[in-house]
């Protein structure tokens, strides 16, 4: 029966067999909150948000966690292309154009345009957002959970995550 623990076989770097390594959680934590040394580099997602810039090292760069994709975003974007084609719709049907002198009995066929060029351009976020979505639920799971198990050696900079075999 193999030894199940990853604590102990994850402290050797498999690279120098040094044991000075920690957990990518860790050193992202400890570099995300010093400020004294390092470039100063704004990371993306997490200092873009309120306009704060957080300070990082390298070091935490390095072991950041998987961003997810934008789900929000893509959703709104497809929503207001909606709200574009239906006000086109609307104005299309009961609108005139400005040319015209009858209200209601000339349709214009801009509008119409309008309103079929933003329910297909629509079609293209919301295909994202559901991309997106779909790769949250799965894909960046999977990356996290190997990010959480997974650790960094402080000598070599190594990035390995222990495996559950006996050494
Ligand atoms: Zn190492």
């Amino acid at each position: 029966m193999p030894s199940t623990n990853p604590q102990v076989s994850g402290h050797i770097c498999p690279n120098c067999h040094s044991d000075d390594a920690r957990s990518l959680s860790m050193v992202f934590q400890q570099g995300s909150s010093t400020h004294s040394f390092g470039a100063l580099v704004a990371g993306n997602g997490i200092a873009g948000i309120g306009g704060d810039v957080v300070s990082q090292t390298n070091l935490s760069l390095r072991a950041a966690p998987p961003q997810k994709k934008s789900e929000f975003v893509w959703f709104l974007l497809g929503v207001v292309l909606v709200i574009g084609g239906c006000v086109g719709l609307v104005l299309f049907f009961f609108g005139s154009p400005p040319d015209k002198p009858d209200p209601g009995s000339v349709h214009d066929p801009i509008m119409m345009g309008l309103a079929v060029v933003c329910f297909l351009l629509s079609v293209l976020p919301f295909m994202a957002a559901f991309s997106n979505a779909k790769y949250n639920r799965t894909d960046w799971r999977a990356l996290h959970l190997r990010w959480m198990q997974s650790w960094m050696c402080m000598r070599c900079g190594l990035i390995w995550k222990p495996t559950k075999s006996h050494e």
